[in-house]
Formats: C-alpha cells, sequence, structure tokens
C-alpha cells in the first residue's frame, strides 16, 4: 500500500484531511458529512474544500437507521441528497455509508443518475451487491471479510466484477480476524488476502487490480 484516502465526517474533520494530503504525498482526501452529525452539512465549507486538488472524493455522506436517537432520518436524507448534489456538481464520486438503510440509501443515488462512487464496508448479500452494481457503484471491503463466520461476504468478493472491487481500513472498525483493539491501517493487508484468496489472486495482481479501480474511480488519484 502505498497511497490512502482520508475521509472527513464534517467540516472540521474534512479540512483536517485535507491539510493530511497536503503534507503528507501519499494521502488524500474525501470532504463528507456523515450520517449521524447532530447538525446540518456545512455545504458552503465541503463545496470550497472539495476544489483543492487533492480532494478526491465526497465522502462519507449516506444514512445510517441504527440507532433511532442519533441523526435524524428525515434531515439525513436532506443532508444526504444535498452531498450528492455536491458531489454531482464537482463531478467528483460520493463514499456512502449504509446502516440499517440499505432501501434508502439505493433509493437515494437512483434519484441522482450519473453519480460514481464506492459503497464503503461492504457487509451484504449479492443480491444487494448486484443492485448497487447495477447502479455503476463499486464495493469496498474492511476486515470483516477475514471473519469465520462472513463466508457470504467471501462470496460476494468472489463474484463481484474485477473492476468494481476496493479495500478499505474503517478505522477504528473493521478489524480483521486473530487481531484484537482499534483497527490499523497496515492490518489491510489482512483484508487483502482474504480477498486475493477468494479471487484466486496474488497479493501483488490484487495491488494492480486496487491501484486501476481506484485510479478509475477517484479521477484525481495521481499514483506513481
Ligand atoms: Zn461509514
Amino acid at each position: 500500500m502505498t497511497d490512502l484516502i482520508a475521509m472527513g465526517v464534517d467540516a472540521a474533520s474534512s479540512r483536517r484531511a485535507v491539510a493530511m494530503a497536503e503534507s503528507l504525498s501519499g494521502v488524500w482526501a474525501a470532504v463528507g458529512h456523515h450520517p449521524l452529525n447532530q447538525s446540518p452539512p456545512d455545504i458552503a465549507a465541503l463545496a470550497e474544500l472539495a476544489q483543492h486538488p487533492r480532494v478526491v472524493a465526497v465522502g462519507e455522506v449516506g444514512l445510517d437507521h441504527a440507532d433511532e436517537h442519533r441523526g435524524p432520518h428525515d434531515a439525513q436524507e436532506d443532508w444526504f441528497h444535498a452531498c450528492c448534489h455536491l458531489a454531482a456538481k464537482t463531478g467528483l464520486p460520493v463514499c456512502v455509508h449504509t446502516r440499517d438503510s440499505t432501501e434508502a440509501v439505493y433509493e437515494g443515488l437512483r434519484a441522482h443518475p450519473g453519480l460514481s462512487g464506492v459503497m464503503h464496508y461492504w457487509v451484504l448479500d449479492w443480491e444487494w451487491a448486484r443492485r448497487f452494481l447495477d447502479l455503476g457503484f463499486y464495493l469496498s471491503f474492511s476486515g470483516v471479510i477475514t471473519r469465520g463466520s462472513r463466508q457470504e461476504l467471501r462470496e460476494v468478493a468472489r463474484r463481484l466484477p474485477a473492476d468494481r472491487l476496493l479495500l478499505e481500513t474503517d478505522a477504528p472498525w473493521g478489524t480483521p480476524k486473530g487481531r484484537s483493539g482499534a483497527m490499523r491501517p497496515a492490518w489491510l493487508l489482512d483484508t487483502a488476502q482474504t480477498v486475493a484468496d477468494a479471487r484466486g489472486l496474488s497479493l501483488v495482481e490484487l495491488g494492480e487490480l486496487e491501484r486501476a479501480n481506484a485510479r478509475a474511480l477517484f479521477g484525481r488519484l495521481r499514483l506513481d
């Protein structure tokens, strides 16, 4: 791994992601507004940050209906659409968070035809995978795929078209099997090995695929 994309979850963390991307050559930034925020997105601030050449995506954005008491659902929908509009306007892809909200996220993305992006922390079955693939989206796998109980997820990684596959840390969650504590980016190799095994690839071959896919989705990314 030589490059990574740091995600923002609100204007302040998006600003920090951009600052990191400016000072570290292998770091790129995404600017976004996580659905579990308690206040609306600062779209003007995100729009300004999105003009930075090292900002490669709008994210995290999405819907999270897992906890009734956090992130009011109606407001989340408005925020999600506002962020999708920003992505469409800037021509950037979206990095999408979904938890207990898959149908609503799917319909939300369908309302923005032409938008590209990645479904992050993918843990759903092939049927849902197929639907998001049909929308033109990529799927990104975390350390969850290494866990013994997740055979169905490895099956999705095996069946997925090669040009729609991405990997992520989702630190501090998504810790791979056999690792304890908060997720570390170095453990992405555990995830990569599991996906490579599922697809019958070497780690080097999977690495080449990942670079090609990241380049294809994140148009502003410049990889050596
Ligand atoms: Zn997320």
